[in-house]
Formats: C-alpha cells, structure tokens, sequence
C-alpha cells in the first residue's frame, strides 16, 4: 500500500482529490471526523501489526490469493483472446466486498471504535461488513430500506445470523437513500465513537482512497499470476463499475503499465436512449453527490435521475472519483453493458465453464463476450469475476422460464 501516483499527479491529492473530483463536500463537524479517519488510517497502515494482521485475514480468512482461472472453452467458443477469469467469486462470502470490509472493520478496531454503521442497498455490503464485524468482534449497525428488506429476505436473515443490529428505515421510499440518510444521521450522533463503513470507492475523503487501497490487491494478484501463468502482463483487464471499487482493485497495480488496456463496464440497462439505464461516466456529467464531486446522472435541477440496472449492485446515480479523473485523462476506457447482453452472459459463463457469476460481474463477461472474437489467440483478457451468482439464480430463473 504506497501512494498512488499516475504522470506525476498524486491520486488523491492532500485535500482528497484526483484531479477536480473527489474532495470532501460536506459539512465542518463531518469534515473534523473525515479527517480524524484520514489520519488515524495513514498511520495505522503503516503499523507492521495492522499490515501483517490484514495479510493473514486476506490468505487464512478469506481464502486469497483468489485463482486466475484460464476459462478455456469459453476462450475456444468465442474464437479470439484467451479469457482469464479473476475469481473473486470465491472468497469468503462470495464477493470482492469483503476485502474492503475486513479493512474498515479492522481500521475501527485499531481505532478503539464502539460501533461500525452503514446503509445497504441489497444487502450485500451488508452482509460482508457484518461478516467483518463479527469476525473483528465489534458491534455493527446497519440500515435498510423497509422496501429492500421485503425484497433481499436471505441478506437480512443473514445479517441477523451474523449479529448486526438491522435498522428498518421506513421514511421516504423505504429505499437505499433513505437508508443513507438515517445511517448518516446515527454517526453523527457520535462521531467520537462511532465510524461509517462505505461500501464502495465512494463519498468524502478518504473513503475513495482507503477502499481502493484494501481492494488493490485484486490487481497486485493478478500482476504476479498472470507472470506465472502466461508470462506476461495481461492485454486487457476488464471490470464491472458501480461505485466502482472491484474495478479500481483490478486496475490498481496496471496504472503505469500503458499496454495493458483497462476497461470499465457499466449498465446501458434497456439502452443508453432510454431512462433505464446506470451509466454514470457514459451520459453524466461532472457534479457532486454524497460529500464527492464525480460524473453524475442528474437533471437539468441537479437532483440525481432514478437509475436502473439488472444488477442491483451497480444502480447508482455517482461514481468513484479516480474513475471519473481516469475517464477524463483516457487512462480506462469505460463502455456499458445491456441488461440482455448480461443475461446472455450469466447463462453462458454458468453453461460453458460451470461457473455462475454475479449479474454485475456478468456486465464484465459480456464486454468479453463480444470483444474476444475481434481479437487474435495471443491476446489475454483478464475478467475480474466480483462476485458469485447464486443471490440472482431465482430472478434469471423466472426472467427466463426455467
Ligand atoms: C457490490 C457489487 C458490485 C458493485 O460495486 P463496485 O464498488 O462497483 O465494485 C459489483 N459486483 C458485485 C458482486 C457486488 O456485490
């Protein structure tokens, strides 16, 4: 974990920003606890004993190094690159979320915190951050959507299992932004004691950097397996974006290595000309949302427009700040992902390699899908598979007639 650097530019800069994006829009006493977080994080990241305890968790916990599987004859069907698929899907919990969770539970913990809080959406940040806490052993509160906990059943009895203290949130639309609201006003009663664990390379600074940092070992991995496996670094390195924090994990360590091509994939949804769709750093434009200035999708009165997408892991009207600083500069390229081309791509993937992805990993699978073929037998493209697809069987089944 050093500073991160790109032509000479520090990513983020001292006041939090990669570029014009990132920073910390928000309110003085927040502003005083964001900056607490920042200073007890680069210290505490340093520590050997925060370092050391963090790789044992990452190799005995969760089960890291994650393989880089070589899916063969997905490769052979599509006819072009060898896909290689990064198989997030196997940690512990069945995503890349835990990697940045067991970092902000541990990070609470080294900084004597009395209680982790935060929101979830479908539940998944959930479940990995109550994970986290339990396993730390620090009491964990999160808030959810009345209107998701009817949705996401298996989460929420999770999250109970686990200990996590749910909060029902019931103002509103009962949804993930009446969650956040409700989760921020509970840390704000207690900024001293309590810390707000975000779930994605999102919000103030340092929650873009601290995330990216316990992700980037997604790319670190990859850099060094894909040297053992087909010696060389991988041509292309594809992931999905929601917030954005498995795709800044994978990119991470390829920044400097121009040749390797970075590509971000978002959700076109119903299509790009259409309001069902979540693609932030394709049709928005650069504003600020949650205490961040990033590429947003809002109206002409700046409010963020409804998102869709298939997966509801990546409905989110923002976008990680670097990603944003990344578009601008050219350094990823971001191209989207339709709701069909992903269902196509989880019935392929589950059909040809026996593997069944996540429908926000399989925006990643199909960008694969449909670029392989164009491409010629000595190009490797690496797939980070975020997560695994059982939590989407029964809505495909059903989407399906199965
Ligand atoms: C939450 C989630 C995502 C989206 O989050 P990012 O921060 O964009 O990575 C992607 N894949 C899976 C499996 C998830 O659970």
């Amino acid at each position: 974990m050093t500073t991160q650097q790109l032509n000479g530019v520090a990513l983020p800069n001292e006041d939090g920003f990669f570029g014009e994006y990132g920073g910390q829009f928000i309110p003085p006493h927040l502003k005083i606890a964001m900056d607490e977080i920042n200073v007890a994080y680069e210290e505490i990241r340093q520590q050997p004993e925060f370092i050391q305890e963090l790789k044992d968790l990452f190799q005995y916990y969760v089960g890291r190094p994650s393989p880089l599987f070589h899916a063969k004859r997905l490769s052979e069907k599509l006819g072009g690159a060898q896909i290689y698929l990064k198989r997030e899907d196997l940690n512990h919990t069945g995503a890349h979320k835990i990697n940045h969770c067991l970092g902000e539970a541990l990070l609470a913990k080294y900084m004597g915190k009395s209680k982790v809080i935060a929101e979830t959406g479908a539940g998944q940040h959930g479940v990995a951050l109550a994970t986290a806490c339990a396993l730390v052993g620090i009491p964990c509160e999160i808030h959810m959507g009345q209107v998701d906990i009817e949705k996401e059943h298996p989460n929420v009895v999770k999250m109970k299992i686990l200990g996590a203290k749910l909060v029902a949130v019931t103002r509103g639309t009962a949804t993930l932004k009446d969650a956040v609201d409700s989760a921020f006003e509970e840390y704000l009663n207690d900024p001293e004691n309590y810390i707000y664990a975000i779930g994605s390379v999102v919000g103030p600074h340092p929650f873009p950097k601290m995330v990216r940092d316990f992700q980037s070992i997604i790319g670190e991995e990859i850099k060094q397996q894909s040297q053992q496996q087909f010696g060389k670094l991988p041509d292309y390195i594809v992931a999905c974006v929601g917030g954005g924090s498995n795709a800044i994990g994978a990119f991470t360590a390829f920044l400097a290595d121009d040749a390797v091509q970075l590509v971000g994939v978002e959700p076109s949804g119903h299509g790009l000309d259409t309001d069902k769709h979540s693609a932030t750093l394709t049709l928005g434009k650069p504003s600020q949302i949650h205490g961040m200035a990033c590429y947003v999708l809002e109206d002409e009165s700046g409010e963020p427009l409804p998102v869709h997408s298939i997966a509801s892991g990546l409905d989110y009207p923002g976008v990680g700040p670097q990603h944003s600083y990344l578009k601008d500069v050219g350094r990823v390229q971001y191209d989207v992902a339709s709701d069909q081309e992903c269902l196509d791509a989880y019935m392929t993937l589950s059909r040809v390699e026996g593997i069944i992805p996540a429908l926000e990993s399989a925006h990643a699978v199909a960008w694969a899908i449909r670029t392989a073929g164009n491409l010629s037998s000595d190009i490797n493209i690496v797939i980070n598979l975020s997560g695994r697809g059982d939590k989407d069987a029964d809505y495909v089944a059903e989407k399906l007639g199965l």
